[in-house]
């Protein structure tokens, strides 16, 4: 099984995603996670996205796309991932569609959480008090909402036309989440 989990910041992404992967004992690969663990390091990938993350922009296309071509190509992803947070542009989206090509791998569904943006930003900024993410203070998160819609809601439109969109609605309780998505991917 291979998955993109699209949606937007705050929406329970990566509660889901953590669900799904041990349903179908897949990897869960985050790349919020995997450049926090970068920045944490200190590595040279970490130093680039910094700036970047510290804003709520973006990281460029081309340092997640380097990131993602090593990352897929490891043991681990052979036997199947879920994608959460990548692509986030209509460019990663075209560049994993060649990563994903070169390994044989195809892309079993895009599943889109939703939820009206009310609500969201309250959400997210209490997590920030829990969780002392550096990006989730209420102008950042109003910024992460406004790349979302601008860059990322693209690719809904991307992977409709591809008939691999599938929409869950992304409010009520985390296990009827879990089941309506596991629903749409039978
Ligand atoms: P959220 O979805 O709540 O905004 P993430 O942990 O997914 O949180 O991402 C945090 C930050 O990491 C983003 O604001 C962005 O700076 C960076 N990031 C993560 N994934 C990508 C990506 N695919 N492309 C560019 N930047 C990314």
């Amino acid at each position: 099984m291979r998955l993109i989990f699209l949606g937007p910041p705050g929406v329970g992404k990566g509660t889901q995603a953590k669900r799904i992967c041990e349903h179908y004992n897949i990897i869960h690969l985050s790349t919020g996670d995997i450049l926090r663990g970068e920045m944490a390091a200190k590595t040279e990938i970490g130093e680039k996205a910094k700036s970047f993350m510290d804003k709520g922009a973006l990281v460029p296309d081309d340092v997640l796309l380097g990131m993602m071509n090593n990352r897929l190509k490891k043991d681990d992803a052979q036997n199947g991932y879920l994608l959460d947070g990548f692509p986030r542009t209509i460019p990663q989206a075209g560049g994993l569609i060649n990563i994903m090509d070169d390994l044989s791998h195809s892309l079993n569904c895009a599943l889109s959480l939703t939820a009206d943006e009310d609500g969201l930003v309250q959400r997210l900024i209490k997590r920030g008090k829990a969780s002392g993410r550096s990006d989730d203070t209420p102008d950042i998160i109003r910024q992460r909402q406004n790349v979302y819609w601008k860059q990322t809601a693209p690719l809904l439109d991307f992977y409709r036309k591809k008939n691999l969109l599938k929409e869950v609605d992304g409010i009520g309780e985390i296990p009827e989440i879990t089941d309506r998505i596991l629903e749409v991917l039978k």
